[in-house]
């Protein structure tokens, strides 16, 4: 999504995270990419995908290509704390956290029973939302917000497929795969023009 910082990212360690969600989710981004769900949207934006972890989540890192993902280019959010004006978000990595972070976070507080989020470009389910009567944040995804962030999380509180107006979708799961089989169903729908 845009560049706009809705949160502040503090590294705490600057290395590349090795946990047992890394090798998978690196498989799952070059797998995305294959399939042309990653294409770049605005500078920098190549989608993001994250997973849950004990301490927060692991998600890819910003303006991070997909086809060549390495675990140097992800992210391990460890914490969150409320400054006066923003989100701190403490993570382990070399990169920092795609700028989705936060909103994968709080899609996370609202979701127990999900463990991985997938964000994509999918120019078909885009201009076949409506009729195909997928859930469409009110706000334009062009620019990312804290209402933008508010709005779809309370979304995906009550759906596991949305659509970011005018820019993607965002596909939850209790694993990657269930997440990338559900983003799967609905390309196939879109492009079949119905049901
Ligand atoms: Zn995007």
């Amino acid at each position: 999504m845009a560049a706009t910082e809705v949160f502040e990212p503090a590294c705490r360690r600057a290395a590349a995270p090795n946990l047992p969600a890394t090798e998978a989710l690196i498989a799952a981004a070059k797998s995305l990419h294959a399939r042309g769900l990653t294409p770049s949207y605005g500078p920098g934006d190549h989608g993001n995908l994250s997973c849950r972890t004990p301490d927060g989540c692991l998600i890819t890192g910003r303006e991070t290509p997909k086809d060549a993902l390495r675990s140097e280019d992800l992210a391990h959010v460890v914490g969150r704390e409320q400054l006066a004006d923003r989100a701190r978000l403490v993570y382990d990595g070399c990169r920092r956290p795609s700028t989705d972070a936060l909103m994968h976070l709080e899609i996370y507080a609202r979701r127990p029973d999900i463990g991985a989020i997938i964000h994509g470009h999918d120019g078909r389910a885009l201009a076949n939302a409506e009729r195909l009567g997928l859930p469409i944040t009110r706000t334009s995804a062009r620019t990312n917000s804290l209402e933008l962030i508010e709005e779809t999380a309370a979304l995906c509180a009550r759906h596991d497929y949305v659509i970011l107006r005018d820019h993607g979708f965002l596909a939850l799961g209790a694993t990657l795969d269930a997440a990338d089989q559900l983003l799967q169903r609905w390309y196939q729908r879109a492009s079949q023009g119905g049901f």
